[in-house]
């Protein structure tokens, strides 16, 4: 470990690592600060999904090279080697309450490109950890960011009893990020709510579709809950995914209810849990400028909610490689414009295309179409054919939002009453609705 770093990086998941490997491929010397002590072993509920392969994502289009056995990104040049399993998802069938079915893609036989790839993400972090190791970036595990000192040219990360200095800081500490709340950014975002989540890697689970993506939005004790289903890359296992808005739902206690109800319990019947996960997100709108002070905001810490894996990676190596070209400007003393070049791409490529509120309508359905009753006549519905074949929740919100405003006039005539349930709610924001419900 050094006295003196270029870049200290708060964070050593996909997007710390990412911004690590671009700023020590461009020669510079860089801290890796993770807080666990073994920084491949996610406890963190996630999907374990990278969306979407079969559309641009934050101007970028990905796939796996199977040949080099690497994940490459065509547009931004960036390819790091996964040496894991990685299988093929095609469709994404989502369950209303009464078990109305919305389908988004048409099936594996058709052979139309996978919406999403299934992978392990502890073997992602490892080959990354592996990859700079070879780039010389120090990675601190067992190294939790504490505090912040500014003096001049110099910046002073805290862990603790150890201390870091480095002329810029890189934060991907991820959502609920402590270094965003440091430097006073939550006082101007909004908070809408929080996230709780439990999920487990399940062997047994016998899906009503294979290599699919398998969404239902149910009710425990008349409180929203959503559940995620996705194979795992490798084997039979499963991930199971259980997300609620409501602090007052017992997700243990939601998991026994859900695999003995009889709606799920076939699914369920053989099922047994491998590994358990756990996470907690606190639901911010986006920061717009993600650079203060010397420090730059990359990957979940500065997005609404989550920005997704690949989201989260472009962030992190396209800002890495911005901090480099800003060490390399100061080293010339050239007039600066990298860091304001990212801030632009953060604003056209993420704000300005990507609507936070489309996203948070993915948690807001049971809060928009309040009752259980309405949102199994939308499904039934809106369900009626497939939709194109994509997992990109901002996609399939507008995809979703256009066939609805198509079946109004039906609606009209079948069934007034919800269209003033859905009149009332459709002219607000899915925060406010999220924020408002919550509240009571
Ligand atoms: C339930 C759920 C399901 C999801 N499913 C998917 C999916 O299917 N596909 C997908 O692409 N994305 C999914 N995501 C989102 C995905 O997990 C994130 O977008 C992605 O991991 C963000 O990467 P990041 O590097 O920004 O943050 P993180 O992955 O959160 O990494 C942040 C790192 O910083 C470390 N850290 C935090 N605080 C400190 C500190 N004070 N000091 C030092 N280190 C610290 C953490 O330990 C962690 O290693 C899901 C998320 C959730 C919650």
């Amino acid at each position: 470990m050094k006295e003196r770093y270029d870049v200290t990086v708060i964070g050593a998941g996909p997007a710390g690592l990412l911004a690590a490997k671009a700023l020590a491929q461009n020669g510079f010397d860089v801290a890796v600060l993770e807080r666990k002590q073994d920084p491949a072993a996610i406890t963190r509920a996630c999907g374990q999904s990278l969306l979407p392969p079969n559309e641009y994502f934050f101007g970028d289009i990905f796939h796996y090279n199977e040949r080099d056995k690497r994940f490459c990104f065509s547009v931004s040049g960036l390819s790091f080697p996964y040496t894991g399993p990685v299988k093929s998802l095609y469709n994404w069938h989502m369950f209303s309450p009464g078990m109305k079915k919305m389908q988004f893609g048409c099936g594996e036989e058709k052979k139309t490109a996978p919406i999403a790839l299934s992978y392990d993400k502890d073997v992602l972090i490892k080959d990354l950890l592996r990859d700079i190791a070879c780039d010389h970036v120090d990675v601190c595990a067992g190294t939790e960011y504490t505090d912040m000192q500014f003096g001049p040219g110099t910046i002073v990360v805290k862990a603790g009893e150890k201390a870091f200095q480095s002329s810029f800081v890189i934060a991907a500490d991820g959502t609920n990020s402590r270094v965003v709340q440091k430097l006073g950014y939550n006082s101007n975002r909004r908070h809408i709510a929080n996230l709780y989540v439990q999920s487990c890697f399940i062997k047994g689970f016998k899906p009503p579709h294979d290599n699919a993506i398998i969404t239902a939005v149910t009710f425990v004790d008349e409180k929203p809950v959503y559940l995620f289903l996705l194979p795992r890359a490798e084997g039979d296992e499963w991930n199971f995914i259980i997300l609620t808005l409501e602090a007052g739902v017992d997700l243990t206690a939601a998991y026994d209810r859900i695999t003995k109800d009889a709606r799920f319990a076939a699914w369920f019947k053989a099922a047994k849990k491998t590994k358990e996960f756990a996470a907690i997100e606190y639901i911010y709108s986006p920061i717009q400028r993600p650079f203060r002070n010397n420090v730059l905001i990359v990957g979940d810490a500065g997005a609404c909610q989550e920005l997704e894996c690949l989201g989260a990676m472009l962030t992190g190596w396209k800002g890495g490689l911005a901090i480099a070209a800003a060490l390399k400007e100061q080293e010339l003393g050239i007039m600066p414009r990298a860091i304001a070049q990212y801030e632009d791409w953060w604003l056209n490529t993420y704000i300005k295309q990507y609507d936070y509120q489309d996203y948070l309508s993915i948690f807001g359905i049971a809060y928009m179409f309040s009752k259980p009753e309405v949102i199994d006549y939308v499904f039934g519905l809106m369900g009626d054919e497939s939709f194109p074949a994509t997992f990109n929740p901002y996609r399939a919100v507008g995809l979703l939002g256009g066939r609805l405003q198509s079946l109004m006039p039906r609606i009209m005539q079948e069934r007034p009453d919800i269209l003033q349930v859905l009149a009332g709610t459709m002219s607000l924001f899915p925060s406010d609705i999220m924020g408002q419900t919550l509240k009571k």
